[in-house]
């Protein structure tokens, strides 16, 4: 069990990766274990409120008809905002979110879209984070997982001043969070008077990981848990990812669980892949009882597909496997069948 006081001062800290961050691991150390014992009751502060009364961009049936904003900003609570790239802009449509500090910044994902001018990402964030000393409040870029739709505008901060970004890369990230028995452990990001955990929860991705924001009590899942399509890249991983994360939850408040796409409508149905139009989607956030079913479905999964009233999980590597047996097999029949029509007339 992890044990920290959370009302106690916290340090104040540098962008340095080694003073951003420390690494708790769930041995508890002799200090964790004597903090525990003089602290009988440790209670979760209470999350502070925010709003997720908002109608999401849905793109447009004709984008190029119907001229769309690229970027769509909400305001969760003063010091955490929602970002949503239009499905005309992207059909990946990623959810972005901006958690602020008393210190510093972090940013969960840059979405789909590369180019400044298509997408403004950069100078929205700029515009949205507070001055500090007569200076923007240093940002941390962090991302969900390596997958381009998480990552592409990475370069419009690469040259801004006290902006630091994470690598993409599992050695990259590993040793950034100090990660060093991948994937057990939690990681702290000390943003000043807020704290975000860092759960590795590999399973879509190799360098997949959840942010716990302890100021609002949400999590922020990529594609781990979303309402959409979970893909599945190792399900064993994802099966051992779902359940440490529901560990990780069990005695801390969660308010909301918000992933970084919408793929499905109100109904349950999966929007076509690649569609820009997604009218009447799903809420963003999802709820406790979907993550703790989600170890339950992953053991279950029959490996192509399946269902749920929030979510379905899927394995594109063996669809696309299934879908080139079947060809193959209807191949083979309609060249046999041909051949046997050939010998017919022949006789
Ligand atoms: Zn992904
Ligand atoms: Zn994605």
């Amino acid at each position: 069990m992890k044990v920290f006081n959370r009302n106690g001062p916290r340090p104040r800290t540098s962008l340095l990766p080694s003073q951003f961050i420390c690494v708790t691991w769930k041995v508890a150390t002799g200090m964790a274990l004597s903090a525990f014992l003089l602290t009988p009751t440790l209670a979760w502060s209470q999350p502070v409120p925010g709003s997720l009364e908002v109608h999401w961009n849905e793109g447009a049936s004709d984008c190029s008809a119907t001229p769309q904003e690229p970027l769509q900003v909400h305001q969760y609570e003063p010091q955490t905002f929602i970002l949503r790239q239009s499905p005309c802009a992207d059909f990946e449509a990623n959810f972005i979110y901006l958690l602020i500090g008393s210190d510093k910044a972090l940013l969960i994902d840059t979405g789909a879209v590369a180019d400044p001018k298509a997408m403004p990402l950069a100078k929205t964030i700029l515009e949205l984070l507070p001055d500090k000393d007569h200076k923007k409040l240093p940002l941390l870029v962090a991302h969900t997982h390596r997958h381009l739709d998480h990552r592409a505008g990475d370069p419009q901060f690469e040259s801004l001043p006290s902006v630091q970004i994470v690598p993409i890369d599992l050695e990259g990230v590993r040793a950034f969070y100090g990660f060093n028995n991948w994937p057990n452990g939690t990681a702290h990001l000390d943003l000043g008077d807020r704290t975000v955990d860092v759960i590795p929860t590999p399973g879509h991705n190799k360098t997949h990981i959840a942010f716990y924001d302890d100021r609002t009590g949400i999590l922020f899942s990529g594609d781990f848990l979303l309402p959409g399509r979970l893909l599945i890249e190792d399900s064993a991983a994802y099966h051992e990812s779902a359940l440490r994360v529901v560990d990780f939850l069990k005695t801390r408040p969660l308010t909301h669980i918000l992933g970084g796409h919408i793929e499905l409508n109100a109904a349950g149905r999966a929007y076509r892949f690649g569609s820009h139009y997604h009218p009447n989607e799903h809420r963003l956030e999802l709820a406790r009882a979907d993550l703790t079913a989600l170890p339950t479905a992953l053991e279950r999964f029959n490996g192509f597909y399946a269902r749920y009233p929030n979510y379905i999980l899927t394995n594109p590597i063996h669809n696309l496997l299934a879908l080139a047996i079947i060809a193959v097999a209807v191949l083979i029949f309609v060249v046999w069948g041909v051949r046997r029509l050939l010998r017919r007339r022949r006789g």
